[in-house]
């Protein structure tokens, strides 16, 4: 199938050739034809999908000439709010469009100058909006397509009374677009209060985790993760890195320390200022540091291409936090290696992960490097590969092949 075939209008097909997309990804190819149609839709799909588009090219073909505020898509973080809205932008490079992007922690003045425009598509975060439909400077009675992005993440952020405030200020006669990596219990409830018989679009988690991306768990002990940290970073070829953190003290420690040994590193976390986050964001992504150290605000919606290497310098406490996390690489068909350091404390944390997954994360051990305990201790029951005399081992095993050496 091509973009064509799905009926798309020729100002967005122009932006999408330009783009260079050879052809819809398997969550457009569900998603496109039924959100034409103006059924509503539940997509089922993590970022690194290509669900941005999925929503917003349909979204923008639907919207037609010029109105006021036709289009709102709300989204849980700030980062994914503005990724939002610049993809918005360039799908609809060629249509003349109004945009308004509303989040919270920076001043007012940009936002009303853009409302004050009377903006065809406004991306917002739960909280900033309703500030500004407190103030009155924004109403939602002529909203006609409602997207809501990243649903789980946003009822996990505590959203759920400020979103379905909003949905209750929206026209009932609208078409409403929920997109969320997992569906929860809670994501199902909201979908089936706020969704009129929806189409429904799922990709498997288990496949987007797995196709490009190569994965590897580094068993150490609690005293050495720093240490092998160091000692990856020096054997791996990375262009550029993710390393993610549980906490925001950690992130900041193993990032100071980092530096102490000569790595240029930006930090992300939601203690900082918009604008600092913002600049490490850009820094990263303009290639000026190699290296980004992360809480999980990172490892959700962002688009952050070619990225080669994830390091889960603590595993996740949830399992599903580990497939967003890895999600940063191997996107859009580029290869990636997912690093996830272990120490015997976190092994149930390991094994919920690897049941969500379906498939073991293959255990490897870093050969010259002086490990204060044996691996039967560090990992109890799995097999075990070491990195240098397996060098090929992570780019052959994926996900769902079930091949192992
Ligand atoms: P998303 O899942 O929306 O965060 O998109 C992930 C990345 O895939 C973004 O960099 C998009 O620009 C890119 N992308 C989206 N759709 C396509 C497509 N059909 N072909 C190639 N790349 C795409």
């Amino acid at each position: 199938m091509n973009f064509k075939d799905l009926g798309l209008s020729s100002k967005i097909l122009r932006a999408i050739e330009e783009l260079g997309y050879e052809e819809p990804t398997p969550i457009q190819e569900k998603s496109i034809p039924a959100i034409l149609e103006g059924r509503d839709l539940v997509g089922s799909a993590q970022t690194g999908t290509g669900k941005t588009a999925a929503f917003a090219l349909p979204a923008l073909h639907r919207l037609g000439k010029h109105g006021k505020c036709r289009v709102l898509a709300l989204a849980p973080t700030r980062e994914l709010a503005i990724q939002i809205e610049e993809n918005f932008r360039i799908y609809g490079k060629h249509l003349d469009l109004r945009l308004a992007l509303l989040y919270g922690g920076v001043k007012y003045g940009k936002q009303l100058e853009q409302l004050g425009n009377e903006p065809d598509v406004v991306v917002a975060t739960p909280g900033r909006l309703l500030d500004h439909i407190g103030q009155g400077n924004l109403k939602l009675k002529s909203i006609e397509i409602l997207i809501l992005d990243e649903v789980d993440r946003m009822l996990d952020m505590g959203f759920i009374e400020d979103v379905t405030k909003i949905i209750q200020k929206t026209p009932r006669s609208r078409q409403t677009l929920l997109f969320s990596a997992t569906i929860p219990d809670s994501v199902r409830r909201l979908s089936a209060w706020a969704l009129n018989n929806p189409a429904e679009a799922k990709i498997d988690i288990k496949i987007s985790a797995a196709d490009t991306v190569s994965h590897a768990l580094y068993p150490v002990p609690a005293i050495q993760k720093f240490d092998l940290l160091i000692a990856l970073l020096k054997e791996v070829k990375f262009e550029n890195l993710i390393i993610f953190f549980q906490t925001r003290r950690g992130t900041d420690k193993i990032s100071r320390w980092l530096s102490e040994h000569g790595q240029e590193v930006r930090v992300l976390h939601s203690d900082l200022k918009q604008r600092d986050r913002q600049q490490a964001l850009q820094d990263f992504k303009e290639g000026k540091v190699k290296i980004l150290s992360a809480t999980d605000v990172a490892s959700r919606g962002l688009d952050i291409s070619n990225v080669t290497h994830v390091i889960n310098y603590d595993v996740p406490q949830h399992s599903e936090d580990y497939v967003h996390r890895i999600g940063r690489t191997g996107r859009a068909r580029t290869e990636g290696e997912a690093f996830t350091l272990c120490k015997p404390e976190e092994i149930p944390l390991v094994e919920s992960i690897e049941k969500l997954l379906g498939n073991p994360l293959p255990r490897k051990f870093l050969d010259h490097f002086a490990y204060r305990d044996q691996p039967e201790t560090l990992t109890p029951s799995a097999p075990v590969v070491s990195r240098k005399r397996n060098r090929g081992f992570g780019k052959q095993v994926s996900f769902g092949s079930r091949r192992r050496r």
